[in-house]
C-alpha cells in the first residue's frame, strides 16, 4: 500500500510503503504493509524476543525478506538520517539497520531467526554447562 500519513504510522525505509501498527501485548511495533518488514523503537526487539508467540508478528516470507536485506542506502523512518548495518551481536547471520536514536529495522523473517536462533543456543550453552548464560 502507498504510503498515506493519514492512514500509515510510518513510511517503510526500504520499500516506502505504508507501514501500521501492531500488538503484541502491551507492545507496538510496526510492520510494513508491502515487504513485511518490521520496526522496533528502541529496546523493542530484546523486550519482545523474551515475551512468547511474539512471533507471531513476523508475517513475512522470509525470501521476501532476504531480497530487501541487500537494500543498503536506508534512512531512519524517523529521523531520515542515514540507518548504520550492523550484525547482532550474539548471531552474526542477522543483519539488521539501526538508528541510534530510534531504532532498529528488521526484514521480514529477521525477528523470528533472531527469536530462534537466540532460545537454540540458550539450549546449546545449557547443554555445555555454561551457567553464565542468562535465560533470554
Ligand atoms: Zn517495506
Ligand atoms: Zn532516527
Amino acid at each position: 500500500m502507498e504510503h498515506n500519513p493519514d492512514t500509515h504510522s510510518l513510511k517503510c525505509p526500504k520499500c516506502h510503503h505504508g507501514m501500521h501498527e501492531v500488538t503484541h501485548g502491551e507492545v507496538v511495533i510496526d510492520r510494513c504493509t508491502h515487504c513485511h518488514g518490521l520496526w522496533f523503537d528502541e529496546d523493542e526487539a530484546h523486550h519482545l524476543k523474551g515475551l512468547l508467540g511474539s512471533e507471531a508478528l513476523d508475517i513475512g516470507d522470509p525470501g521476501e525478506g532476504q531480497k530487501w536485506d541487500s537494500r543498503e542506502d536506508i534512512d531512519c523512518p524517523h529521523c531520515g538520517k542515514p540507518m548504520e548495518k550492523s550484525a547482532d551481536h550474539k548471531q552474526k547471520h542477522i543483519w539488521y539497520e539501526y538508528c541510534p536514536d530510534h531504532g532498529i529495522f528488521m526484514d521480514a523473517g529477521e525477528f523470528t531467526d533472531f527469536k530462534e536462533e537466540s532460545l537454540l543456543d540458550w539450549f546449546r550453552a545449557l547443554i555445555k554447562g555454561d551457567r553464565s548464560v542468562v535465560a533470554p
